[in-house]
């Protein structure tokens, strides 16, 4: 006769998810100077006057925030040129894409995405109970539109396009993304990630919150972490319609966005050239840091973010572990390659100076 378990059950979902694992920080014992270029942050201290806002904030912290970050909103609205109830806030863009997946699927049905791209989309995926349909993307690591295309069903609810493409990249091209819209259902909502979009460069590359004004299907992520400097608050947020939007507002977390949080991201905002010319010397250190990888005859892809990708196979942890013992971390992804986040001057030469001496 079977007994019944007295095992505490979790979702057999979870049995096929990995816990997010994120960029370790440096390790050095000889106290030279140590760089972490693994987690794609922003390399800039706040701001005063951010750290000032986000300082004068922290005084009612008694308090619950505002469960409808108002202030923010109506920031982010005067800065998109779009309605509040298009915006949806949470803790990172990261969670807002967790609620968006838990709102929008159940077991069943699919979700579709380029892969390799961002570590948290089969996470979210699984979690939402839908299944991941991940492809691979082209051979200069770009999404391969045609083949996301082939890959829709009647069960696929989501589309997720990441562009600049973490950890390889690529931004998407406006064409490529209007014409595989074109292919996609009406039903069927398509997420355009933009983490990095401040940092792109160029013609004709996506700007995905004029893409989706006309477009009920799709929907914007963008976030405070990178170009901002905001990534130890968590502030992320999704632009995109009504009904979107409300369905994401209606899994978010309680009082998700500290005060603190809601504060510095407005403050962020009034602040943003500043903010922004930081970027442009980010940019220009990643331009220095391509050419100089490819002088070195390293094959780099297109670097739209604050990043670059080496792809390196079978060697990538020998030679993560090569660049840990210079007092530097980055982000190895085995058996594929190793992305590098662009750092202040010094971290990129220390950086640059391991993969000069890397026998390829
Ligand atoms: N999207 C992409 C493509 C990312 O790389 C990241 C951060 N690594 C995020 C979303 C989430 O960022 P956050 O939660 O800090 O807003």
């Amino acid at each position: 006769m079977t007994t019944p378990s007295d095992e505490v059950r979790f979702r057999s979902a979870l049995d096929d998810v990995q816990a997010y694992k994120p960029g370790k920080p440096p390790v050095r014992t000889d106290g030279r100077p140590t760089y972490k270029l693994s987690s794609n942050e922003n390399p800039y201290p706040p701001l005063p006057g951010v750290l000032e806002a986000a300082t004068a904030a922290a005084a009612s912290m008694n308090r619950y925030p505002d469960n409808g970050s108002v202030a923010l909103l109506e920031a982010l609205s005067a800065r998109f040129g779009v309605p509040t109830e298009h915006i949806a806030v949470g803790t990172g863009s990261v969670a807002v894409l967790f609620h968006l997946l838990q709102a929008a699927c159940e077991a069943g049905d699919e979700v579709v995405y380029a892969w390799r791209s961002f570590e948290a989309y089969p996470i979210a995926t699984k979690l939402s109970g839908a299944t991941p349909v991940e492809v691979p993307l082209t051979a200069d690591a770009r999404h391969d539109f045609k083949a996301m295309a082939a890959a829709i069903t009647d069960r696929t609810r989501v589309v997720l396009v990441c562009t600049p493409n973490n950890p390889t990249g690529p931004a998407v091209r406006t064409n490529e993304l209007l014409e595989f819209l074109d292919a996609v259902p009406r039903n069927v909502l398509v997420v355009v990630d933009e983490a990095y979009r401040e940092f792109m460069r160029g013609e004709d590359l996506v700007d995905g919150v004029e893409v989706y004004r006309d477009r009920p299907n799709v929907a914007v992520l963008r976030t405070f972490s990178k170009a901002y400097g905001l990534a130890g608050f968590r502030v992320g947020f999704a632009i995109g319609h009504e009904p979107t939007v409300a369905a994401i507002r209606k899994c978010a977390l309680p009082f998700g966005v500290s005060h603190v949080a809601q504060a510095a991201a407005v403050a962020s905002l009034e602040a943003e050239k500043d903010l922004l010319e930081r970027v442009e010397t980010l940019v220009a250190e990643r331009t220095r840091v391509v050419d100089a990888l490819r002088g070195q005859g390293w094959d780099v892809p297109e670097a739209q973010g604050n990043f670059v990708w080496l792809s390196l196979g079978d060697d990538t942890l020998a030679f993560a572990t090569a660049v840990d013992a210079e007092g530097v971390s980055v982000r190895p992804f085995p058996g594929d390659g190793v992305r590098v986040t662009i750092g202040e001057p010094e971290a990129n030469d220390a950086f640059l100076a391991v993969t000069a001496s890397w026998r390829r």
